[in-house]
């Protein structure tokens, strides 16, 4: 055997045992076990779980995704509704909206889909929506609630990857996760999440130095930076679980993410591919989500009334 065939060999090994964290059979389980609590909320409160959508404007993408959310959740048996408001809205138009949403006592989902134009304040829109039924976990409350590590909702995203972890049996108790992206709705909330799960986290940003330095120390590595191809193997220690969060169409019309995938499976021991890895848990777990809430207001409100 030459030098040449044994390097050969040994990456075909490293490639073989390499484990694809594919959303489809975590959404399969998580979906079924979504739609058989659903039957029972159904059949216990005698009506469906309901979601609210709050679509401000014409964006395409967006009319995508909330199609993609409705059908979703009448695949598992809730019942939604999509309100549509026109671009130029005044935002007091849409607060009044959602606060007649908030006191519906058949809304238990309530989802403002982003982006919204830019006359809409996000550190005003974020305290919109009842706690309670925010499902997105997007409220100020959520998200202390979450760095508490209290009962909370999770951001559907992070909450996602941390589904896949656990489907695909990843350890993350007393592991090293790196996590290189600081936005509210994925980088933020990933690193709470990581931690409530007892992983020590590094967490990088634009203005970390030396990158690649801190991302080779960690056994897990969270990508969600919105830079196509940004991390590769070089990035990598050998066995790294690598989490690509990145969504990107490239010059030929491909979708990819945020890691070089083709030099990154050659040293990790698992990786999510982009499409059909983080992507598509997101749904589940907003739907996941949108039950949680209709469960525990009702219980709420039953209890209120017995007492
Ligand atoms: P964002 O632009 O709000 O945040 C990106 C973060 O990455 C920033 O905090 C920035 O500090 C950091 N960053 C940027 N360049 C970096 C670099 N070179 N080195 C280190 N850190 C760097 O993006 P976001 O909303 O968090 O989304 C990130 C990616 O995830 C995007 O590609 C987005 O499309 C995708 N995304 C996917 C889902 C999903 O799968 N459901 C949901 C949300 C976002």
């Amino acid at each position: 055997v030459n030098g040449f065939s044994f390097i050969r060999g040994s990456d075909l090994d490293i490639s073989l045992s390499m484990k694809l964290l594919q959303a489809k059979p975590v959404n399969e389980a998580l979906r079924n076990e979504i739609s058989t609590r659903v039957l029972a909320f159904s059949k216990e409160w005698n009506r469906k779980p309901h979601l609210t959508v709050v679509l401000v404007g014409q964006d395409p993408a967006s009319q995508i995704y909330v199609a993609k959310k409705q059908e979703t959740a009448a695949a598992l048996g809730f019942s939604s509704e999509t309100l549509v408001l026109p671009s130029n809205v005044d935002p007091s138009e849409v607060r009044a909206l959602i606060q007649g949403l908030n006191s519906r006592e058949d809304v238990d989902g309530i989802l403002i889909q982003r982006p919204l134009p830019s006359v809409f304040k996000e550190e005003d829109v974020v305290y919109w929506i009842d706690p309670a039924k925010d499902v997105d976990a997007f409220h100020p409350e959520n998200v202390g609630r979450l760095s508490l590590g209290l009962s909370s909702f999770f951001p559907c995203t992070p909450f996602g990857v941390m589904a896949l972890l656990q489907h695909y049996e990843v350890p993350v108790a007393g592991k090293v996760a790196c996590v290189i992206g600081r936005s509210s709705i994925v980088g933020k909330p990933m690193h709470a999440l990581l931690l409530q799960a007892n992983a020590t986290v590094i967490h990088c940003h634009s203005k970390t130095q030396n990158l690649r330095s801190l991302t080779r120390q960690a056994d897990i590595v969270v990508v969600a930076a919105g830079k196509p191809g940004l991390v590769d193997a070089s990035y990598l220690q050998q066995g790294a679980v690598v989490i690509d969060v990145g969504i990107h169409r490239n010059a030929e019309g491909k979708i990819v993410g945020d890691v070089d995938f083709e030099s990154a499976k050659a040293i990790c021991s698992a990786i999510t591919p982009v499409p059909g890895g983080v992507g598509p848990m997101t749904i589940s777990m907003l739907l996941l989500n949108t039950l949680q809430a209709a469960e525990s207001r009702c219980e709420a409100q039953s209890k209120a009334k017995t007492e």
